[in-house]
């Protein structure tokens, strides 16, 4: 988690601007903002680097995903295709438009497999909502031509993505949008913010509009606004923009150290044969936020876990009993526990969520043996190689109590 890493002068000058004016909204009020305008600023920035004709901010990367399902016009009783290891929030985001999730089996490069879409397709089926899951991309040309074969719109949820691509495209420039975060712990963070990324005006036109009341934003006289569309309020303000303006001038230099930190993680747990890794579509553009493997079995796995806390490693994620980040443990999805009525409570789903494990046996086999190192910046070389070290000791432990059991 770079962002928070590395936070300081450069955001505190860019949040002054906005102090100096009072301009904390992002649009109109062109005669007092002095020439600031953070939010499009942060936009461009995004979009240069994605290399994206178009890019929106909005309040969150969780209203950056409703954002961009809206504007590719998928609604109610539509079915969308999620996977199961995400953050809950790509799933919110479809039941919050009254569209239904439907989820289909990952594979080994930790995001939906194309088998596992088509498996899923039905002619409800109105797009796939793809995550880019921890930072590295899935099997892009099997995924397109999939979808482009069924008729199915493609959308990014590249909310951990920033910084990867697929054979030098950009996440979130695969399909018809990209939501990227920047909530606290991603890796350029504006405290709360999202954007998204398209290179079709319609579509950035649509998202600009509902995520702002309908507001044409055509001119400098509030109030007088055209209204395209219905809306809501997802807008970011100035103070988050500019936080994120400061961050992104980083992003280059992060995604260099992050890459350079796992080669040295890598080149550790090489030396153990029993270690799989995540598989890379594209090495070379894996934002290397996190280092991912399999262990041979769950037992494996959780012996891994027991040797990493005997070392006192942190920074590590077991997603196979992490409440957030896999469905198995989302009790209150499987249980459809709301404080309001929603849309689902009404509609028919084409999975039962209590059986959600026996529509998905490769994932949940996956998940079990999956462990994630998280790859920081801040690290000092004693550090790294003190982790390292740590790293060694605790799969030297695992293989001798493996070959034990063997
Ligand atoms: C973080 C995250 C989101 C939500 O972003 P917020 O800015 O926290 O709302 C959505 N999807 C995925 C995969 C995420 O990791």
């Amino acid at each position: 988690m770079p962002g928070i890493e590395f936070f300081g002068e450069e955001e505190r000058r860019e949040v002054m601007d906005v102090l100096e004016t009072g301009v904390m909204f992002r649009y109109n009020h062109d005669a007092e903002r002095k020439g600031h305008w953070k939010a499009r600023d942060f936009e461009k920035s995004v979009a240069d680097f994605v290399g994206a004709k178009y890019a929106h901010a909005v309040s969150n990367g969780s209203a950056a995903v409703v954002c961009a399902l809206a504007a590719c016009g998928v609604g109610y009783n539509d079915e969308v295709i999620v996977p199961p290891f995400t953050f809950i929030a790509t799933v919110e985001a479809v039941l919050w438009l009254g569209a239904i999730p439907v989820f289909a089996e990952i594979d080994e490069t930790l995001n939906l497999s194309p088998e596992g879409i088509k498996a899923c397709i039905t002619p409800k089926t109105k797009a796939v909502l793809l995550v880019q899951m921890c930072g590295a991309m899935a099997k892009m040309d099997e995924i397109v031509k999939v979808c482009q074969d069924n008729n199915v719109m493609l959308i990014e949820d590249t909310a951990q993505a920033l910084g990867a691509s697929y054979k030098g495209k950009s996440a979130g420039l695969w399909g018809r949008m990209g939501c990227y975060s920047f909530d606290f712990f991603k890796i350029t963070t504006c405290g709360e913010g999202g954007v998204l990324v398209t290179n079709d005006e319609q579509l950035y036109k649509n998202a600009d509009v509902f995520s702002d009341h309908g507001h044409d934003h055509i001119g400098n006289n509030r109030g007088m606004e055209k209204h395209p569309a219905l809306g809501i309020n997802f807008r970011i303000g100035e103070f988050n923009a500019a936080v994120g303006l400061a961050q992104m001038r980083k992003i280059k230099q992060f995604i260099e150290i992050q890459r350079k930190n796992k080669a040295t993680l890598v080149n550790t747990l090489s030396k153990f044969p029993f270690i799989q890794f995540r598989e890379m579509t594209d090495e070379a553009g894996d934002s290397a936020t996190f280092l991912s493997f399999f262990m041979p079995d769950e037992a494996a796995a959780r012996l891994a876990v027991e040797e990493f806390k005997a070392q006192n490693l942190d920074s590590y994620a077991y997603w196979f009993d992490n409440n957030y980040h896999y469905i198995k443990n989302w009790d209150h999805l499987i249980s459809l526990t709301s404080v309001n009525p929603m849309p689902i409570h009404h509609q028919e789903k084409p999975q039962d969520w209590s059986k959600i494990r026996s529509y998905i046996p490769k994932t949940d086999n996956l998940i079990s043996r999956l462990i994630s190192l998280q790859v920081k910046v801040g690290w000092t070389d004693e550090q790294l190689t003190e982790r390292c070290q740590k790293l060694s000791n605790a799969f030297e432990a695992v293989a001798k109590k493996l070959s034990v059991t063997a």
